[in-house]
């Protein structure tokens, strides 16, 4: 099987724009020539430098060059800088601002099809996932912060209520954070580099991003994008390294972290935070349910368990990873999903359906997983082991069923291409045991009768749901987006996630130049005493007040 289509060819990058070393990636000693990395290992010490990681590629295994892990000084000097090109920064108007994204916009769209060589070649993504999950939803991010952005961040005037709306005025001034470090994972390397650094860039912050070391090339292309789109140097900074250089930059000094990764280092940087006091929204793991009511068009809902578990070959924060399909229509709807699943190829040429698994460790957890769940009685209807044949790290599309919540493939986070299935009474015991989960990221609920859907959907406990379509909330920006449980803290998108890299500053000011509350404190007296308790029995206590005070 062709692992790699000649558009993609190995030998030769086509990366153009990024040949030289940009000032926003400033460590990566022959970094361009190497054409595929996503596999990540330690090397040992070599002298006294910086620390290097070895880089190989997920299509082919093979070794494809080192990164070196920036260290706390090189963080502290991007801080440096980064500190007083924010200060101009804040002075432009968001109008102004939303320009540079506009000129990023246009630049993507434009070269949109060499950032994606990148992408395929790093993560071993099919050409037609990096194009949705990484360009797409960036043009999209881009125009939204771009086009809303300036309303979002304007001071804005607040009607009051009771007393307060005849004697006092509210303005609510955003300000922004000042510097903000954005950490990221793998399995979305650009989207989840670049929606944070946008938002964080049009409220008036700048941002140090730390992409994830299995991907950095992917994220390096965040900083390329800015620097061609005229952002004022210093603004953004790309950094480099693993654990380490994140563990560093959350400590450095920053005013906010995002971070996007795993419970576990999630709950780290959340520790860190506390001691700063300074605020993080943590985008965490999940384990989502899909709900399938009797009622369900089974031919949509097997196409829609299919899309939501196997896209980005599972490694989707809002995958699909257990499906509940009510057993009246049980049968139906797993001959259905199989018989799909068993038409997808899997490999990276042009037109494959599952791309590679993007580094060992995952693989590992899928193994053991699917080993875990065939041990303990799950039965495999198709798929169910590493693609044979084939040298990178690719594992074939897997259906299992008599599966449950004692096997580690219905508990913990798997992201990877397997679809277990479980069969239910009834939607109420779907519904039990979609709640029976330590996350709470996203779900998906399917049925014909819309208004049992929605109460469905409203009674599981994740951060977003979606009803007859596999959960994509994460691409609405409208929608506020986060984790319940362990999945999270804080939202994202929706207006208050843009607001959210802004200190909300409240004036309020008194509309009669200060007169009515020159009588209102000192010297204290009985009558003051009497006047505010009758005030407030008026207010509160009679029918006449209470709809004054609304
Ligand atoms: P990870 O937690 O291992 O790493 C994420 C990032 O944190 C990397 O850049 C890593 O270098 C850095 N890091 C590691 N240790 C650190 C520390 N002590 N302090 C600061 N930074 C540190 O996660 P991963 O394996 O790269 O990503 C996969 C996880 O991300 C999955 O669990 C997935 O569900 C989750 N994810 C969530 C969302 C969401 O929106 N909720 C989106 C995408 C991915």
């Amino acid at each position: 099987m062709p692992l790699l289509a000649p558009a993609y060819g190995a030998s030769e990058p086509r990366l153009k724009f990024s040949v030289k070393i940009c000032r926003t990636c400033f460590i990566f000693p022959g970094f361009w020539h190497y054409t595929a990395m996503a596999i990540v290992t330690a090397l040992a010490e070599e002298g006294a430098g910086r620390r290097k990681l070895q880089l190989s590629s997920p299509v082919t295994l093979k070794e494809i060059g080192k990164i070196e892990v920036q260290n706390e000084q090189d963080i502290g000097a991007a801080l440096e800088r980064a500190r007083v090109a924010q200060k101009a920064w804040a002075k432009v108007a968001p109008q102004e601002r939303a320009k540079v994204l506009e000129r990023a916009l246009q630049i993507l769209i434009d070269k949109h099809e060499d950032y994606i060589d990148v992408f395929v070649e790093e993560s071993g993504k099919i050409p037609i996932e990096a194009l949705m999950i990484e360009i797409y939803a960036a043009c999209d991010t881009l125009h939204f912060c771009a086009t809303r952005g300036p309303k979002l961040l304007a001071p804005r005037k607040k009607k009051l209520h009771g007393i307060f709306q005849i004697l006092k005025k509210l303005r609510i001034n955003y300000h922004p954070l000042g510097v903000v470090a954005v950490i990221s994972p793998w399995n979305g390397p650009f989207i989840l580099s670049l929606g944070p650094v946008v938002q964080a860039l049009m409220a008036g912050n700048a941002a140090l991003l730390k992409p994830s070391e299995v991907t950095p090339r992917s994220g390096a292309l965040v900083g390329d994008l800015f620097e061609e789109a005229g952002l004022p140097e210093g603004l953004l900074t790309v950094l480099h390294g693993d654990g380490e250089t994140g563990a560093a930059l959350v400590n450095a000094g920053v005013d906010k972290v995002r971070f996007t990764g795993s419970v576990r280092t999630g709950k780290k940087v959340a520790e860190a935070c506390a001691g700063r006091l300074i605020p993080c929204a943590l985008e965490l793991g999940g384990k989502d349910p899909m709900i399938v009511c009797g009622d369900a068009d089974l031919e949509l809902a097997a196409g829609g368990a299919v899309a939501g578990s196997l896209f980005n070959a599972g490694q989707y924060c809002c995958g699909t990873e257990r499906i509940y399909v009510v057993e009246s229509v049980a049968d139906r709807f797993i001959n259905m999903v199989v018989e799909r699943v068993k038409t997808l190829r899997v490999g990276n040429t042009g037109e494959s359906d599952i791309g590679a698994i993007n580094w060992t460790n995952q693989m590992d957890i899928i193994e053991r997983h699917v080993k875990d769940a065939v041990d303990k009685g799950a039965t495999v209807l198709t798929g169910g082991k590493r693609c044979p044949n084939v040298d990178g790290l690719y594992y074939e599309p897997t259906v299992l069923t008599n599966v449950d919540h004692d096997m580690a493939v219905m508990t913990e986070e798997t992201f990877g291409p397997i679809i277990p299935i479980v069969r239910v009474r009834d939607e109420e015991e779907a519904l039990r045991m979609a709640n029976d989960s330590q996350y709470g990221l996203s779900a998906n609920v399917w049925s014909n009768d819309e208004v049992k859907a929605v109460d469905i959907a409203t009674r599981i406990e994740s951060g977003s749901v979606c009803v007859n379509d596999m959960a994509m909330a994460y691409g609405i920006m409208e929608a506020p987006f986060g984790g319940r449980k362990l999945s999270g803290l804080g939202q994202v998108h929706g207006d208050e996630g843009l607001r959210a890299y802004t200190f909300a500053q409240s004036i309020v000011i008194d509309r009669f130049g200060g007169k009515p509350t020159k009588e209102q404190y000192f010297p204290y007296t009985a009558k003051k005493y009497s006047d505010v308790q009758k005030a407030m029995k008026f207010v509160w206590g009679t029918r006449v007040g209470r709809w004054f005070s609304s």
